[in-house]
């Protein structure tokens, strides 16, 4: 296959906090031979495992990016025992734009993989972690929120495996992470996902939904910098001791979790995130907007459970969804 055509101004190799940059070729009209710049921070401290955290998968995310950008700016070599690469913002055009895909070309990362070393740029984003970057890693850390669309209770998941002992380890840093909740997640989706080109490597991969609504709130923007923090000491690969925090957790058994709209217009919750709701409770209404006189159509819960996660803009369109609702287990 082609070689990636991005370089890293960064030696994966060198002792000490090293601060630098992706380097992808990107012709365009205001500048022929321009560049993406990727900020990159690889800190090695001897042997041991290596931890990649990542976050802004999408542009519109914060937590993950306020949690790494703080990491980065603050970590210390004598701290760690292996290596940590730390890329705040994975989809970096996506991010600076403030938009959950690439503007350069629409991409959306996480459906982007294994992506392509002679594709658009996203997919030479996601060949370039493919390739180079998750199979130096053991541990894997990947942060997402709502974005501008969705809002989220601030939750840490890992993925139901074939292997359990790979699961069994990653719920273990699920647990470490220590999110408000934590879910074992069955991905209905998992085709072109950065998560998926993780596991089937192998590796002990955690995710996040930590908010969301284009914006990072004090509380989870501190979850996102604690939790990272957790997830770093409990690798074995930062000094430290493990904050413990309490958390609920939470299970997405069936398509019944998902309420979809089949209406377009304004809507208006009758339950917030955090509420407990019956089967057949009614949760949103959607008012057409194009006249007076109508009568909103009503959405109902269709199972009981805990409010986890809803649309967030005041609008929505057919097919949009408006609602996830988990349940609540112990483990
Ligand atoms: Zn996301």
């Amino acid at each position: 296959m082609v070689a990636s055509p991005i370089s890293a101004t960064v030696d994966f190799g060198a002792e000490g906090v090293n601060h630098g940059f992706l380097r992808l070729p990107y012709s365009r009209d205001d500048a022929a031979w321009g560049s993406v710049m990727i900020p990159i921070t690889v800190v090695k401290n001897g042997d041991g495992p290596t931890a990649l955290l990542t976050g802004a998968n999408h542009g519109d995310e914060y937590e993950g990016p306020i949690a790494l950008f703080d990491l980065a700016a603050r970590i210390r070599a004598q701290d760690v025992t292996g290596r940590i690469i730390i890329v705040p913002a994975m989809n970096y055009p996506a991010f600076v734009a403030a938009t959950r895909t690439s503007p350069i070309d629409r991409g959306n990362m996480n459906r982007a993989f294994p992506g392509r070393p002679d594709g658009t740029v996203t997919q030479k984003i996601a060949d370039y972690f493919q390739r180079v970057l998750l199979p130096m890693a053991d541990y894997v850390l990947d942060f997402h929120s709502g974005g501008k669309t969705l809002d989220f209770l601030p939750f840490c998941a890992a993925h139901i495996l074939p292997d359990k002992m790979q699961e069994a380890r990653s719920f273990e840093l699920v647990r470490a992470f220590g999110a408000p909740y934590s879910v074992k997640m069955l991905e209905i989706d998992a085709v072109g996902m950065y998560d998926t080109a993780a596991e089937d490597m192998g590796k002990i991969f955690v995710t996040t939904e930590l908010g969301g609504g284009g914006t990072a709130s004090a509380r989870t923007a501190e979850i996102a910098i604690r939790g990272a923090r957790n997830f770093l000491i409990a690798t074995g690969v930062l000094a430290g001791e493990v904050t413990p925090q309490p958390s609920q957790w939470l299970d997405m058994p069936d398509e019944d979790c998902f309420t979809f709209a089949e209406d377009g217009g304004m809507i208006q919750f009758l339950a917030d995130l955090g509420d407990v709701v019956e089967k057949g409770q009614p949760i949103a209404r959607i008012f057409p907007v194009a006249r007076t006189g109508l009568a909103p159509v009503t959405l109902a819960a269709r199972r009981s459970g805990l409010f986890t996660a809803r649309h967030f803009p005041g609008l929505v369109k057919p097919g949009d969804c408006v609602a996830v609702i988990a349940e609540q287990v112990e483990i």
